[in-house]
Parts: structure tokens; sequence; C-alpha cells
């Protein structure tokens, strides 16, 4: 029992094929150009937007800040995504979260041209997963996806549990792998509130926890051979550490992805990926 999914695999194999790609690109003259828009002063959104200038760098793909200031109110930012969306150099738009107080997230995603929406968040994007024919979805549920494919799992008629109902997680998740005809139940807080949380995480033969609190998931919990996909992030002490309780947890499954060094990573590539499939549906390829 007890195997570790190394992300790191998943992601350098997604990095190689994406590099394939821009060296198309670029012999036909095209450079995808994503710009990250971050209003205000947020350490962790600067320490982000670094990161992601330094892998889309290493790959080709030019990266630009664009900084608001953080008084900018909700017109000034649609503006200044408006004209990023008329900018032909500009192939993909990143929108740093959170928003200032007061600003309404989501209808500002929404101004995202959707031809342009690398994280998949603007609601036109959103809907087509629903349908079943979605171009592009938010990258942390992609990532999910693409481990159960790297795995070579069937989802079909698999018992799958969803903890966490996010829009830019469990939700799409959910709806990724239903389309597989998985049977999928969505847990939230009302299932925890319920007291139900634990018969349900026993149940699943696959157990994606995305909630944002360190050890949620007992590691007994855990049904023998389950495979258990860990998106939490939480920091405790000086270490970073998933939802599930690892260690425990890692004696039941048939396998697990580690925090860090699991979906993460992975989430990262696909950052790129959707960067350049967007730039080639725009540019006709
Ligand atoms: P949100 O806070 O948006 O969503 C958390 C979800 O967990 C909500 O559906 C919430 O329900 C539910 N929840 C809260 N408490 C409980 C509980 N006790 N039992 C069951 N469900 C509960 O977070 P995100 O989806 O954005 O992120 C989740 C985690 O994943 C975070 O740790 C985040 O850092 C991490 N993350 C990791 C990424 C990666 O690439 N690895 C990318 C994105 C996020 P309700 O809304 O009803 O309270």
């Amino acid at each position: 029992m007890g195997n570790i999914i190394d992300g790191k695999v998943i992601a350098e194999k997604i990095k190689d094929e994406v590099k394939k790609e821009i060296e198309q690109l670029k012999s036909k003259g095209i450079i995808p150009k994503l710009v990250s828009v971050s209003v205000g002063e947020n350490p962790a959104s600067i320490v982000y937007m670094n990161q992601q200038k330094k892998n889309c760098e290493k790959m080709g793909i030019d990266y630009e800040i664009m900084k608001l200031q953080e008084k900018t109110d909700e017109n000034g930012i649609i503006e200044a995504i408006k004209k990023l969306n008329e900018d032909e150099k500009v192939t993909g738009i990143i929108l740093q979260l959170p928003l200032p107080k007061g600003v309404d997230t989501r209808k500002v995603q929404s101004k995202i041209a959707p031809e342009k929406d690398v994280e998949g968040v603007n609601p036109f994007n959103m809907g087509w997963i629903v349908y079943g024919r979605s171009t592009i979805a938010p990258c942390t549920a992609l990532a999910v996806k693409e481990i159960i494919e790297h795995l070579g799992i069937n989802l079909y008629g698999k018992e799958v549990v969803m903890v966490g109902h996010s829009d830019i997680v469990g939700k799409p998740v959910a709806l990724l792998l239903v389309d597989k005809f998985a049977t999928v139940t969505i847990c939230h807080i009302g299932t925890s509130d319920a007291g139900k949380l634990k018969e349900h995480v026993e149940r699943a033969e696959i157990l994606i926890v995305a909630v944002g609190k360190a050890n949620l998931i007992p590691g007994e919990w855990i049904k023998e051979g389950a495979i258990v996909i860990d998106v939490g992030i939480n920091r405790v002490g000086d270490k970073i550490v998933g939802d599930v309780e690892f260690e425990k947890a890692k004696e039941k499954a048939s396998w697990i992805t580690p925090v860090p060094g699991g979906v993460g990573v992975i989430t990262t590539s696909i950052l790129l990926r959707n960067t350049v499939l967007l730039a080639k549906l725009q540019k006709g390829i």
C-alpha cells in the first residue's frame, strides 16, 4: 500500500509537451504572452507571480505583471482587463485574488475575454464544463483529472467523493468526473456539520479533498486501496501539509498525493498548457 504519486513526474511530462508546442508557435512567429493583473500589495500574490514569471520565461512565454493601486475600484479593474482583452499581443490574462473589499470578484472575472481566460474562471468557460464540452477549465480541477488519467483509472461507475465545493476546485472537479460516468458525491461544510463526512469518505474509491483544513480527514477513514488526491495547502508551524492525515492515510491508500509535491506542481504546469492552448486557438492553429 501507499504508493506516492509524484506530481513532479506528471508536471514534467506536461511541460515537455508544452515546450514542443511553444517551439511550433515560435516557428510561426507567435509568442504567447500572459499578463497577470494584481490589485494592491499582497505578499502571497507577489511570491506567486514571481514564480509564474520564472516558469513562463523558462518555457518561452512572455509574462508581464500589471500592478493596479489598492484604491482602484471595480470599474477601474474592469477597464484594465478590457484593455488587455483588446491587446492583440496579450494571449492570456490572470486575475490575482483576493481583490480589494467591495469589488465583486465574479463580475470582474466575467469580463476576462473567454479566449484569454487561462485560469478558466469566466462563467462562459465554466458553463461549457456543465455541457461536457470544455476547452478550458480551472487549472487545479484539470490537475486532479490529469492525476486520475496518469494512473490509468477507468472512472466508469467508480465511487468518487469530493470534499469541498468551491467554484474553482470542488464543483468543476465533480463535473469533469461525472462526465466520465463516475458516481460523484460532493461533501462540504453541511456534510461535516451533519456528522456525515466520515461515512462518505469511508466508501470513497477515489477521495479528493479541497478544503484548506490541516488533517481534516483522519487516515483511518480511508478505504483500503482507495486513491487519495489531496488538494489542500495548509501551513502548520514551519511545515506545509494537506487536508488528509498523510502518514496514516498512506498505509491504507493504493495511491496518494503528497503535499507539497502533488497537485500543486501539476496545477502550475496546467496553467502553462492552458496558456499555450488558448494562444493557439486565438491564432487559428
Ligand atoms: P474554498 O475556501 O473556496 O473552499 C473550501 C471548501 O471546503 C468549501 O466548499 C467549504 O464549504 C468546504 N469546507 C470547509 N470546511 C469544511 C469541513 N469542515 N468539512 C467539509 N467541507 C468543508 O477553498 P479552495 O477550493 O479555493 O481551496 C481549498 C484548498 O485547496 C485550500 O487549502 C487551498 O490552498 C488549496 N488549493 C490548492 C491548489 C493547488 O494547486 N494545490 C489550488 C487551489 C487551492 P463551505 O463553502 O460551505 O464553507
